[in-house]
């Protein structure tokens, strides 16, 4: 099954580490049945911060935006598995937390569109430009025992 190697860049934001939130957000991913490819801490610093939200640059939040995201150390994660980049999302729920359905991530911990605790790429073309910036060293190959039990 092709999809099923479709990757997606997520991160636990500083206010996801600092609210104990790191294990929550990765059993998510872990139990939904994706495949953890990639997986560090890291503190960013501004300037490689700037590259990540480059399509946001010019915005009236994006300074206070870098300034919240160099504060503290990330986990900076690449998921696997069938349309990762959409089903993420969709487990991360919207941007603005008011809005995110109870049972997102957002919905179930987050209040504030400037404190939303995690980031996950929207698109495949972005998740790919994602990875190469946090993972220049690459990501792990490595089958899933359980795979059979997941997929048909
Ligand atoms: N953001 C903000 N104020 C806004 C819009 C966005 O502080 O009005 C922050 C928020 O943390 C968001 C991030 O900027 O997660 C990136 O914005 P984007 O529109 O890409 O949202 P996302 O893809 O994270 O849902
Ligand atoms: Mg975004």
């Amino acid at each position: 099954m092709a999809s099923v190697k479709e990757r997606t860049y997520i991160m636990v934001k500083p206010d996801g580490v600092q609210r104990n939130l790191v294990g929550e957000i990765i059993g998510r991913f872990e139990k939904r049945g994706f495949k953890l490819t990639a997986l560090k801490l890291v503190h960013a610093s501004p300037e490689h911060l700037e590259k990540h939200y480059a399509d946001l640059a010019g915005k009236p939040f994006f300074p206070g935006l870098i300034k919240y995201m160099a504060s503290g150390p990330v986990v900076a994660m690449v998921w696997e598995g069938l349309d990762a980049v959409k089903t993420g999302r969709v487990m991360l729920g919207a941007t603005n937390p008011l809005q995110s359905p109870v049972g997102s991530i957002r919905g179930d911990f987050a209040l504030a569109v400037g404190r939303n605790i995690c980031h996950g790429s929207d698109s495949v073309e972005n998740a790919e430009k994602e990875i190469k910036l946090w993972f220049p060293e690459g990501t792990i190959q490595y089958s899933l025992a359980q795979e059979s039990m997941i997929y048909e």
